[in-house]
């Protein structure tokens, strides 16, 4: 502000030294001349300079001024439009189709067919059934180049199951995007229809492909890539294909059960019986599953039942914490015909959790002493539930026995061994990827 003040006292000091001076400037121009005095000129100069100045002001208002207006009315325009795809958006959160519709033609109105408005126009068509339209929704946004990966995943959403060429086709047109190359649902898509065609070799390239690209995170890669192999083993002509394709199956994750009973049963039909149980104990530590116990027990079919218990319990010890310990122990111990030994086992399993083999056991050990506590039992295993099911990690469905596929979703390699009774599943009552 002194500043201010002081450059006007500056300019005002100038101009009154200015216009004390006395003199004629004298401006000559081709032929003809004229004299001015000193304060007639500056003042000349001062019109001159403000004339040019409102000219400059007047072109920059033609020039940017409508541009401004323009601009305001744009942004109002904008704002009008978020604030009906937030109602549109809203409503179809609470099924409110009506509204939602009639929201999402004001936004599309004002926004035109910005990717999240194609977006919004396709999940609610989808909604309402409109298959057609939430196609062509989708089609349109996978065309973009900001809604690509929204697009296509809505695209091979929207593709039924049944037929895997078309999702196969479906699937290669959209890994030819750079965008969907680098996401794991095509990969997971297309994997899942060469397992429904049983073209486990084509699903391993995929996976490969998927590696290549980290489409897929490590766990979720290592759990296909041994699900691959286990299928490959089993698919596999040459003894040395199946042992390669076991051996890295059971290298990927030792805890993958049905990997380690295929590959045990392998080793033990091929005479290395020490390696067998060693895959068999290996597992059983990681993951104690009653179905180790009896693919044990068939591979030293030829051991005294007594040694056998002994050679169990030896590294059965070291899970003391599973419920299926006792209950292994148990049946080692009907088998070796030590039935009080059994219903000790049976009697601890029980207390840890009242299982369905628990009281089987116990029916079993009971049943040449005590007849009728073991009918009581009995009577009791039938209520029970079991002591554990493989559950789909995508979409909850639960089953008794291992499965590469979920039946009810067709996810490859989502099954997990669960006997955690107290774990929240997901349940979801649509299938998540089969439609
Ligand atoms: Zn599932």
């Amino acid at each position: 502000m002194l500043r201010f003040f002081i450059n006007i006292i500056l300019v005002c000091a100038v101009a009154v030294a200015i216009s004390m001076q006395d003199g004629i400037v004298h401006l000559v121009r081709g032929d003809t001349s004229i004299d001015l005095d000193l304060q007639t000129a500056l003042a000349l100069l001062v019109i001159f300079i403000l004339w040019w100045w409102g000219i400059a002001k007047m072109w920059f208002f033609i020039k940017y001024g409508f541009d401004r207006i323009y601009e305001r009315r744009l942004r109002k325009q904008t704002e009008e439009g978020v604030a009906a795809f937030t109602v549109s958006l809203n409503a179809l959160a609470g099924g409110d189709l009506r509204t939602s519709n009639k929201a999402l033609h004001r936004a599309q109105k004002l926004l035109g067919d910005k990717p999240l408005v194609l977006w919004l126009g396709a999940e609610l068509a989808t909604r309402r059934g409109d298959e057609k339209l939430a196609l062509q929704n989708f089609r349109q946004l996978a065309s973009t180049a900001e809604g690509s990966v929204l697009g296509w995943r809505g695209l091979l959403q929207q593709q039924p199951r049944r037929d895997s060429a078309a999702v196969l086709r479906l699937t290669q047109d959209a890994l030819a995007v750079d965008a969907i190359a680098k996401q794991d649902f095509a990969y997971e898509l297309q994997i899942m229809a060469y397992a429904q065609q049983g073209n486990w070799a084509e699903a391993a390239v995929a996976l490969g492909v998927a590696q290549k690209n980290k489409a897929v995170s490590r766990a979720r890669e290592q759990k296909l890539d041994a699900v691959i192999n286990l299928k490959l083993a089993d698919n596999a002509h040459s003894v040395e294909n199946k042992r390669k394709h076991f051996a890295r199956a059971q290298k990927l994750l030792p805890d993958f059960v049905p990997a380690a009973i295929a590959y045990a049963r392998f080793l033990a039909m091929e005479g290395d019986k020490s390696l067998a149980n060693k895959v068999i104990s290996t597992a059983w530590l990681l993951t104690p599953h009653l179905d180790l116990l009896d693919a044990y027990q068939e591979i030293n079919a030829v051991e005294d039942d007594l040694k056998l218990l002994q050679m169990f319990e030896r590294f059965a010890a070291k899970r003391k914490d599973s419920v299926a310990t006792p209950i292994a122990l148990g049946r080692l111990s009907l088998r070796a015909k030590l039935d009080a030994r059994a219903a000790a086992y049976a009697q601890d399993a029980i207390d840890r959790r009242a299982t369905q083999e628990a009281c089987m056991l116990l029916a079993d050990a009971m049943r040449q002493t005590n007849p009728s506590a073991a009918q009581e039992a009995s009577h009791r295993a039938m209520a029970a539930v079991a002591v554990g099911s493989y559950v789909c990690s995508a979409c909850g469905y639960a089953a008794p026995a291992w499965q590469a596929v979920c039946a009810h979703c067709g996810k490859v390699a989502s099954l997990d061994w669960n006997d955690e009774p107290d774990v929240k599943l997901p349940v979801s009552t649509t299938p998540v990827l089969l439609r």
